[in-house]
This record gives C-alpha cells, structure tokens and sequence, in this order.
C-alpha cells in the first residue's frame, strides 16, 4: 500500500534508487508505522538540495528515524502546553513509554532472531481510570495504538499496543547491539511472531503513587453549576445531571485564541474587531470576518487559520 503510493507521489529517479537500495527505504517505510506522509517525510528529510536520494545511507536513514521519533515525543509533549491541565497525565505517558520501551528492551537482549523480538507492550485489563486517560492521549497522539486483545487464562486479559515503530528504533528497544544489519531491523517488523509481545500490569509500569498524583480540574455541572467531586464522576452530586466527559479534540477546539502562535497585536485586533474567540471559531470562520481586522489579508488569514489547524491536529 504504502509503495503503491510512493510511485505515484514521488519522482521516478527517486523511486528507483529507493527500489535499488531496497533495505533502506524498508526500514524507513516500517519506521513510519504505517503513516504514509511519516514516510514522506523521511525521503525528504534525506534529499539534498537538488531534490536527489543519492544521500541515502544507513547513517542518514537512522539519523531521519531519530528526527521522527523525536518529532513525535515533541508532540505529544506539546500537548501539556496546550492544555496545562493534562500537564501531569502527559508526564505520566512519558514516562510510561520509557517504562514500556525499556520493558521491551530487556525481553529483546539476548539470542533470539529478530522475528522473534517483541514491538508490543500487552497491559493487564485492570487499569485505573488516570492510566486509560493516559493511554487514551499516548493513542490520540499517535505514539501507541492498540492492537487487540489476549486472555492469559487465570492471568486475566490483556489489552496489547504497539508502540511508534521510530520510537523503538531509536531509544534501541530491540537491543540490538552496535553492529547489526538493516535487514534484522526490517525483518522485526516484517516477519513479526504475533506471539512475541511483553505482559505487564499497571502497577508494574508506573507507581500508584505517581498515578494518584494526577488531577483534572473540570467544569462544574452545567444544570446547577455544581462543582466536581473528583474527575471521575459522572452525574452531578447536587441536581443528578449527567456530567459531560470532554475529549482532548474538544479541548483543544475550545481554546482560546491568546494560545495560538501569532503575534500580539493580531490577537488583539482579533478581540477588537471580531466575535471570534476561540480556536474553534476561528476554524468555522465561513464569512470571514477575521478580513475585518486592519492588517489581516488573505495572507495572514490564511496563516491564522493553518495556525489554528496545526493547534488541533497532533
Ligand atoms: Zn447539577
């Protein structure tokens, strides 16, 4: 699939060289963990300024998996800026990847051939609410994904997840020593056992101290303008209304505009000559009225506007 669109995006000299060097341009397309424009955007960030491949290399290969693994924990990190409030459920995720990468590290040392080195971290069915908010925000910023379900008998259920292909490469999680070939790397992902994968619990991951650490202050009840009891409750204590659950999506859409990257002073011509708000108005913008504004032209809307986009989109 990915190929398939390779061919069509990208200039014949390229595709050429990438079919010539085939190790290589597989190990980039696995490392984008089935994203094609992730793969996109390694080619391009091995051209050269003539827009040639001849620079693909093993070293260039795995320095462009390390910009995206990277890029991707930025990401994710970024989100705590966004939204303060997730602040301390994003330190968690962090920490909880490097818990799982290290988890998988350690099955992977030794002799064992590379089909048969585990990708997936398999997390015990009894999770807290904070450690599904946690695995909910590492999912919706692309880091993990779930990947089915195992039932270890009397050891319960287990929820399994792959963990961001690039990711794994670059913080080593196949232990794979210093000198090892490209081609084990694309047989980890290509012939994987869906056998090979490391089980843990929540509380093997993370302390529930850390966990317990965790607070979101919500909105109160809507009804009757009540506050919370905790951020896990669903209906109101007061009036029994039940209590809207926010998505992150929407989080970030209700946003106010000062979070956005832009200067000051378009900020306030916003405030000044518009009803717009918030990143989601500013989104459904349809009439245009962010033209009212003195110094906004086609130009800056259109800046404002991706500004606004790249927010939500993480
Ligand atoms: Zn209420």
């Amino acid at each position: 699939m990915m190929w398939a669109l390779i061919k069509k995006r990208l200039p014949k000299q390229i595709v050429d060289i990438l079919v010539e060097k085939a190790d290589l341009s597989e190990l980039l397309a696995y490392a984008s963990f089935g994203i094609p424009r992730a793969f996109l955007n390694s080619i391009s960030a091995i051209l050269d300024e003539e827009c040639n491949i001849t620079n693909l290399t093993r070293k260039s290969a795995f320095q462009a998996i390390s910009e995206s693994s990277e890029a991707q924990r930025g990401t994710f990190k970024s989100l705590a800026r966004k939204l303060p409030r997730y602040e301390e459920f994003i330190n968690l995720g962090e920490h909880l990847l490097d818990q799982s990468v290290s988890a998988l590290r350690a099955y992977n040392r030794g002799i064992i051939p590379p089909k048969d080195k585990a990708t997936e971290i398999a997390i015990e069915d009894t999770t807290t609410a904070t450690f599904d908010r946690v695995l909910q925000l590492l999912q919706y910023a692309g880091i993990i994904r779930e990947a089915g379900t195992v039932s270890r008998g009397e050891k319960g259920r287990f929820c399994r997840y792959s963990i961001h292909s690039a990711i794994l490469i670059h913080h080593t999680a196949f232990a794979l020593g210093r000198s090892f070939a490209v081609r084990d790397v694309v047989n980890i992902f290509k012939l994987r056992n869906p056998h090979a994968f490391v089980r843990r619990r929540e509380t093997s991951l993370v302390s529930p101290d850390r966990v317990a650490r965790c607070r979101l202050q919500l909105p109160g009840c809507k009804q009757c303008g009540a506050e919370r009891l905790n951020d896990l409750q669903r209906f109101c204590a007061n009036c029994g209304a039940e209590l809207t659950t926010v998505s992150v999506y929407k989080e970030l859409l209700g946003a106010k505009i000062e979070e956005l990257p832009i200067t000051s002073a378009k900020k306030e011509g916003i405030a000044q000559h518009t009803t717009l708000r918030t990143i989601q108005d500013i989104l459904s913008d349809e009439d245009g009225s962010l033209r009212n504004v003195p110094r906004i032209g086609i130009v800056w809307q259109s800046r404002i506007k991706n500004a606004a986009e790249e927010f939500v989109s993480v």
